[in-house]
């Protein structure tokens, strides 16, 4: 068992936020303070039951008054691939320890039981998925959803209550309906859209929201004399008059169903909406349409918008918009910000930058990642906690060279660790591409990035700054460092280099050619100019858009079908591709640049390979990256002699400089460091993994007629 130390920050008196910290009444059951973390996916489920406790149990030791569950599937034929599941009692094992974690924290655990109705394909159980009218399921799968009849509805409502007894039994204290998000049966049914029936589930909105009613009732009835039934509702759509809006249906089902639910949940649909990005939405941003709510209900209120400033959350609460700040990226950034809210380290709280790197982990059904938090996901693995790290175990004297995300990142936690270290930064500002970043479109909460880790750094008597000096191997030679990290980054390739190209693009001498790095330090093309963007993350579509904003005609090129592709993980896409559209003079997909002439690029189809010319001043080749290594070769090689003997320091790369990445890459490589002043790979994982264990003699399930299998149909 490892042993912490006391917190870096002690709880004192609240002050002027006590209202934060006053507790409320949810039904049946009481919160001990208004920081309530919102269901929130997390790519862990059911395969990583141990890692998604211990992160849910993190956070409630960090002061969330809730903590609850992703979406939990309630029946086989809402079979989502990356989701909880509660099918049935056999599901407790998995659920049971994520209770206790959260209840060990003194938190309430909430679980947001869900029937993804049409919205899942049910690849795996193979159940026909079901819809309130068929329709094709989301998505491009060859799968249809067959229109529920009543018998259906009644056996949705038994597997509801069904589920929900087991949630009690499992010891969750807030027990959800799941109507929001365009993704579940209950918001199917009550969309005009998706509900084409015209029995009395369809049709008028008394009848649309029957199901919904139905429902809660049944919830209520079945557990609500212990649990507390929670509503999360997206009362805002934002498809326009086709959709729930919060000045038409949305509002008018908050108004029917008022006082039902214990709790309201509210926030804006779809996911992509609810979970916009930094680079489209300010904190806050559902405000305008969740604010009604609480206008037209007495019961409790939660609601989120990436809140991560105190007196913002203050505000909420003392103007009655909300009565519970609600999160769920602030509070995977800083699982400790409500205990550093009630401290007073504000300095110390670790701020969500809203890039979506861990809705990406959970789109790629991998264990969350943050870019702020590197030890999200791997509380259970690997024992990282957000706030703690064990002291030094050795007498290393630590030189890190580059003050990047790498750098910054493992100088504060050696730092914590009690090292002596150094960091040094060639520029005179640290931050590395984080600061560069921030300078372009809507990238400026990069910032936070490196503010928070300087903020503690100025702290720290282990650790000392020294900017403005590019650091050589004589340099380091001259020194008596055991340990040498170098952190140097990368450098954007000039040659076309890349994932479509393996060699470098023809003509390049003879035209003007231009990488980010020389846009982001001001080196700018002017008039025609072609960006190809074989990177397709987020960097070619923010030059896309500068140089449109500076009046420059810009023909966005990328060989994959969507510009920015990879950002379909992030949520951003549609949005990136709509903004190019509007900006840019042509956006060629399925495009490559295969080459150049005096005042032309040469373009390539993908898939045909036909070939075309484009009148162009100047290119912006965004392909790949190449790590800035010499140092450390350098290094290496200098030291070749000595390796082995008592005098040779430690070298080792990380961050950009040993891989290029992203930043969430970069902060990840400059904790492992820190932990553990290595980043070799070993024989063994250095983690713990979880165990399947075969369950080879399991009883089938008697299959013969429904009777035995489904209780009173
Ligand atoms: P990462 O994402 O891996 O942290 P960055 O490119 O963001 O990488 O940061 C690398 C930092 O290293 C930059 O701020 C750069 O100025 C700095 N740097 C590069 N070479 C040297 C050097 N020889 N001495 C000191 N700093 C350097
Ligand atoms: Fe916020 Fe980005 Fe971390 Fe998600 S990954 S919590 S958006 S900082």
């Amino acid at each position: 068992m490892i042993l912490h130390p006391p917190l870096p920050f002690q709880p004192s008196t609240a002050g002027r936020f006590t209202p934060l910290f006053q507790p409320l009444a949810i039904g049946p059951v009481t919160i001990k303070n208004r920081f309530y973390q919102v269901p929130h996916c997390n790519g862990m489920n059911r395969q990583h039951p141990s890692a998604m406790a211990r992160m849910r149990g993190v956070k409630a030791d960090g002061g969330w008054g809730a903590v609850c569950t992703e979406q939990c599937d309630i029946h086989y034929s809402s079979c989502h691939p990356r989701e909880l599941r509660l099918w049935d009692e056999g599901d407790l094992p998995i659920l049971i320890p994520a209770v206790e974690q959260i209840h060990a924290g003194g938190a309430l655990a909430g679980i947001e039981l869900a029937h993804n109705g049409f919205h899942v394909h049910n690849f795996e159980t193979r159940a026909i998925p079901l819809a309130p009218s068929g329709a094709p399921t989301r998505g491009t799968a060859p799968i249809h959803a067959r229109a529920m009849d009543l018998a259906d509805i009644r056996d949705l409502r038994r597997w509801h209550r069904l589920a929900a007894c087991n949630a009690k039994r499992a010891g969750f204290d807030i027990v959800y309906i799941y109507a929001g998000h365009d993704m579940t049966l209950p918001v199917h049914f009550l969309s005009r859209r998706h509900n084409q029936r015209s029995d009395a589930y369809g049709g008028s909105l008394e009848n649309r929201v029957r199901l919904l009613r139905e429902l809660l009732e049944d919830t209520k009835d079945a557990v609500g004399d212990r649990c507390a039934v929670a509503l999360r509702f997206s009362v805002d759509e934002m498809v326009g008059p086709n959709g729930l809006s919060c000045q038409g249906e949305g509002r008018d089902i908050v108004a029917m169903l008022a006082e039902l639910p214990d709790l309201w949940d509210v926030n804006v649909g779809d996911f992509s909406n609810d979970g916009q990005t930094s680079r489209f939405s300010e904190e806050g941003f559902q405000e305008n349409y969740i604010s009604f709510v609480k206008t037209v209900t007495g019961k409790p209120v939660v609601g989120v918008g990436r809140y991560t400033s105190p007196d913002r959350m203050l505000a909420l609460i003392n103007s009655g918009v909300l009565d519970l700040i609600g999160a769920a990226r602030p509070s995977i950034a800083d699982p400790f910000l409500p205990k550093k809210i009630e401290a007073g380290a504000f300095d110390d709280i670790r701020e969500c930058v809203g890039c979506n790197v861990c809705v990406a982990s959970d789109k790629l059904a991998v264990p969350l990642r943050c870019t702020q938090n590197p030890t999200i996901g791997e509380e259970w693995r690997r024992g990282w906690h957000p706030e703690y790290i064990a002291p030094k175990d050795s007498n290393d004297r630590v030189l890190i060279i580059g003050g990047g995300p790498a750098g910054l990142e493992a100088a504060t936690w050696l730092g914590r660790r009690g090292y002596p270290t150094l960091l040094a930064e060639r520029d005179g500002i640290f931050g590395g591409r984080t600061i560069q970043e921030a300078t372009l479109p809507g990238l400026s909460a990069w910032r936070r990035i490196a503010d928070w880790r300087l903020q503690q750094l100025r702290k720290d008597p282990n650790v000392t700054l020294l900017p403005g000096n590019e650091i050589t191997a004589e340099v380091v030679l001259d020194t008596d460092f055991t340990l040498v990290a170098v952190a140097t980054g990368a450098l954007w390739r000039s040659d076309g280099t890349g994932r479509s190209h393996s060699r470098a693009l023809p003509g390049l001498g003879s035209f003007p050619l231009f990488t980010p790095d020389d846009i982001m330090a001001n080196r700018r093309p002017e008039g025609r100019v072609v960006i190809f963007d074989d990177d397709h993350y987020y960097i070619g579509g923010v030059i896309a858009e500068l140089l449109a904003t500076a009046g420059c005609e810009v023909t966005f090129v990328t060989p994959e079908s969507l510009v920015s592709a990879w950002t379909v993980n992030t949520t951003e896409q549609p949005r990136i591709q709509k903004r190019l559209i509007e900006s840019c003079t042509a956006v060629c997909v399925s495009t490559k640049l295969v080459g150049f002439e005096a005042g032309f690029a040469e373009l390539s189809c993908s898939f045909t390979g036909q070939r075309r010319h484009v009148a162009a001043d100047a290119a912006v080749l965004v392909t790949a990256q190449t790590p800035r290594d010499t140092l450390y070769h350098d290094l290496t090689a200098a030291l070749g002699m000595r390796l082995g003997s008592d005098s040779a320091p430690h070298i080792v790369r990380i961050g950009d400089c040993l891989a290029p990445g992203t930043i969430a890459a970069a902060v990840h490589s400059g904790h492992l460091f820190a932990r553990t002043l290595d980043n070799a790979l070993h024989d063994r994982p250095p983690f713990r993994r979880e165990n399947v264990v075969p369950d080879w003699d399991q009883p089938m399930p008697v299959r013969s007629g429904c009777a035995s299998l489904n209780g009173d149909r």
